[in-house]
């Protein structure tokens, strides 16, 4: 009795600091960090509140979770729920399928660039080269180097004039022909990464989000000082070997042969395809990074100018000055950073 008389009020005092702690709410200046994991990344959002933030960083910071779990679940290739696992699933049947709002937009600005960024004839960027992204086992996580004739006959599927869009934008349907299956990862988190940002705009609250090789940003720190945003060294995939600064909000995307790739009898095979073999893109060049305006784009197009290489690059960039892109080779030779500096 004498103990319990000493344990409870300890008991009540440290639930009491737990409640108060739980229901304190967040202060509005400082600075709020949180880290998610979604579409097979992890995500790091920054948030640095200014005179006239509208709301609670971690109010914003629940909205900007929340648009993250949505995209996912409307974007993801591997949840059979999702807009794009059902049009994959339906494809071919004839059938039209009504979309999100999300995904029509994506979806529409995926064929866009697609058809910008072609190159001699051949897409450099295709969102229905998933077949072929599987055959290689990057979706299924059994990596393997696929045969000649297996890869021919799924290059059968590929081709972005598959993807049809319905006529009615209130209706927002699309289907697939020829058995053609589609895979936004290499545009998606670029265009998540754009809408996060109108969030941040929305509310008046600067900040940076780091989703993986995808890094945009609103306004400064707090002191006035301007992000700034690393580029991996493709050697290793994990030191930086280039800093851009974030002089004006603007996105970073980088596409590198280390992202993910496996390697086999001493050669490494990467995740980012070329239309014209069905095998991995092989341009000389251990990464890409695009800056600009708009996440989407720079994430599509950094993809693309991988694939195209840097002479090609340079000439599809002529006709888009808004993006810029900086380029690493296979043996290290970099180009094109001192464009930020
Ligand atoms: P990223 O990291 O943005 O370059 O996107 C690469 C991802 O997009 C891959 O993991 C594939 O899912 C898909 N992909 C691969 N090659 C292409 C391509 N040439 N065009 C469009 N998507 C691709
Ligand atoms: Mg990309």
């Amino acid at each position: 009795m004498q103990k319990l008389r000493l344990v409870l009020p300890i008991l009540l005092l440290v639930a009491a600091i737990g409640i108060a702690v739980f229901l304190l709410p967040g202060k509005k200046n400082e600075m709020v960090k949180e880290e998610f994991f979604a579409m097979d990344t992890v995500m790091d959002i920054s948030l640095y509140p200014t005179k006239d933030t509208d709301e609670k960083p971690d109010v914003i910071m629940a909205e900007l979770r929340d648009r993250i779990y949505e995209m996912e679940r409307e974007l993801s290739v591997t949840k059979p729920d999702s807009d794009i696992c059902k049009l994959n699933a339906a494809s071919g049947n004839g059938e039209w399928i009504p979309v999100s709002e999300d995904a029509w937009e994506l979806i529409s600005e995926a064929v866009a660039v697609s058809s910008e960024t072609k190159v001699d004839g051949y897409a450099t960027f295709d969102p229905t080269l998933y077949p072929i992204v599987r055959l290689w086992g990057f979706t299924t996580g059994t990596n393997r180097v696929p045969g000649g004739d297996e890869i021919k006959k799924e290059l059968e599927k590929v081709g972005f004039g598959n993807i049809e869009l319905g006529s009615d934008p209130n209706k927002r349907e699309v289907r697939l022909a020829k058995g053609a299956e589609m895979d936004l990862g290499a545009c998606a988190k670029g265009f998540l990464s754009d809408a996060l940002c109108e969030i941040m705009k929305k509310h008046k609250v600067n900040g940076i989000v780091s989703l993986g090789g995808n890094v945009q940003s609103v306004g400064t720190k707090e002191d006035g000082e301007s992000f700034s945003v690393g580029i991996v060294d493709p050697k290793d995939g994990q030191t930086l070997t280039e800093v851009i600064r974030q002089d004006r909000d603007q996105a970073v995307v980088t596409s590198g042969n280390y992202e993910r790739y496996f390697e086999k009898d001493g050669k490494r095979y990467h995740h980012i395809m070329d239309e014209r073999t069905g095998a991995p893109a092989d341009s000389g060049l251990a990464s890409v990074t695009v800056v600009g305006p708009r996440g989407v784009l720079c994430d599509a197009y950094a993809t693309a100018l991988f694939v195209m290489g840097e002479e090609k690059a340079n000439e599809f960039l002529k006709s888009h000055t808004d993006y810029h892109a900086a380029f690493i080779y296979e043996d290290g030779y970099k180009k094109g950073f001192e464009i930020q500096k």
